[in-house]
């Protein structure tokens, strides 16, 4: 059978800071591209958790990363790409492909061997199963950056998800 379009890959129910990235390299993956607010973000400001600019200095030595934001502000997601020494795009339209393709072909891997990386199933998890990547479904960061035990919207596109015949993971 082959995958629910609204299916991850992997939903290991954690937070980006706690992915444990050999999983990825396992997978052979050579990049990721990565949501921003609420993957690396909790809140509206742009300081990062020390947890999830941990977890992307590891990445980085394995991997080739990219900031991919649905966010239109330019200030805000270059302000958090810096931090990371990332490059970035912003008003990114997921689950649209055209930007996602053009990431892709910069990046020059294989759609197999990049994971996409994000808190949501319609626009995170769709992009990334409609080019064929390696789609991760993480749980959203709270202010304190710990899981957020109850997120609405993530919940209610599980929901969704599993009514249009996505399986329950
Ligand atoms: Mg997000």
């Amino acid at each position: 059978m082959t995958q629910h379009w609204l299916q991850p890959n992997w939903d290991p129910g954690l937070t980006l800071p706690h992915l444990p990235i050999q999983h990825l390299l396992d997978q052979g993956m050579q990049a990721l591209v990565l949501d921003v607010d609420r993957t690396l973000l909790p809140g509206r400001d742009i300081e990062l958790p020390a947890s999830v600019t941990a977890w992307v200095k590891e990445a980085q030595h394995h991997l080739s990363l990219h900031l991919f934001s649905n966010n239109p502000s330019r200030k805000r997601i270059g302000a958090v790409a810096k931090q990371l020494e990332l490059t970035f795009t912003c008003s990114a339209a997921k689950p649209r492909r055209e930007r996602l393709r053009k990431v892709m072909k910069q990046l020059r891997f294989q759609p197999a061997e990049i994971a996409i990386v994000g808190d949501r199933i319609f626009t995170d998890v769709l992009a990334g199963n409609r080019l064929g990547l390696y789609t991760v479904l993480v749980r959203p960061l709270s202010a304190d950056g710990s899981p957020c035990k109850n997120d609405r919207v993530q919940q209610l596109e599980q929901k969704l998800a599993n009514w249009l015949g996505a399986q329950q993971t």
